[in-house]
């Protein structure tokens, strides 16, 4: 097994020392039972849209084939699910990419407003067609940051499409670009929505894997209960900051660090 290919392996190097050892094992099962608890996920996350789409189809081959109305609606519905197996793997292929470490981030000195004009038509279509206001606050366009360009798009998508998926209606989702005369060295994003909030308590745990408060909710919207784990990884690969900060009801704040070019003296 790979456990002993790699005791093998520490032997032939002459790391004798069976601590040593033993702390590498430790190191091999955590990864292992990861791996296990990630198939494990995967596999449950799978078995809701496909078993929808057995169903969807096996009621239209029992009969209501015939019928025009249901037939349509039947494939629309199976559709949709097959969307989320799209999301889900997509999802699923960047996140492993980036907890395998093969995603490596590109950093390279970009303009922030760049990354906003690039993403923000989509996202204003999608606020529209939810009733959410999207607001972009005005910042210095001559910002810039040294940063992987898509994978902060990634983050920016990642943070808006949420303040517009728990929002109520007619909510607002505000995007604030600032600094901070104590660092300098940094600009921040923030994403605030007026959304549905984060009880305390779960707060540390929407950044786990397919976490999700209301999985029905979640689910119904397109989630996939990847996003912020995936925010996560981006920033950590950064070497940068992600905070949240949320009251249920009244709504919440993500925010994210990069680091500046030129900074401002202060
Ligand atoms: P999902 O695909 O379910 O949206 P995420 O990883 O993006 O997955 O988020 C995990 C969970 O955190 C969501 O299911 C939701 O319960 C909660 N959440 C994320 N963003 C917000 C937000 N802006 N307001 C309230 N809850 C949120």
């Amino acid at each position: 097994s790979t456990h002993n290919d790699e005791v093998d392996y520490l032997v032939k190097q002459g790391i004798k020392s069976s601590r040593t050892i033993e702390r590498e094992i430790q190191r091999l099962n955590r990864i292992e039972n990861y791996r296990k608890e990630f198939i494990g996920d995967i596999s449950h996350e799978l078995k809701t849209p496909i078993f929808a789409i057995q169903g969807f189809i096996e009621t239209l081959l029992n009969g209501a084939l015939e019928d025009e109305e249901v037939n349509r609606d039947f494939l629309k519905k199976a559709m949709r699910n097959v969307n989320r197996l799209i999301y889900l793997t997509k999802d699923l292929m960047e996140i492993s990419k980036l907890e395998t470490g093969e995603l490596k981030s590109e950093i390279e000195e970009i303009y922030l407003y760049e990354v906003l004009h690039d993403i923000i038509e989509s996202l204003n279509y999608k606020a529209e067609k939810e009733n959410i206001k999207l607001i972009v606050h005005d910042f210095d366009k001559n910002i810039k940051v040294k940063a992987d360009k898509n994978q902060v798009k990634q983050v920016l998508i990642n943070l808006v499409e949420n303040g517009i998926k728990y929002n109520v209606p007619n909510g607002k989702v505000e995007v604030n670009v600032f600094t901070k005369p104590k660092q300098p060295e940094r600009v921040f994003v923030s994403v605030k929505d007026t959304g549905i909030g984060i009880d305390e308590k779960d707060i540390p745990r929407v950044t786990e894997r397919f976490f999700r408060v209301d999985k029905s909710r979640s689910r119904e919207r397109g989630g996939t209960g990847l996003g912020l784990a995936i925010v996560k990884h981006i920033m950590e690969a950064h070497g940068e900051k992600f905070n949240i900060e949320s009251k249920p009801n009244k709504g919440s704040t993500f925010t994210i660090s990069l680091r500046r070019l030129d900074p401002v003296q202060v």
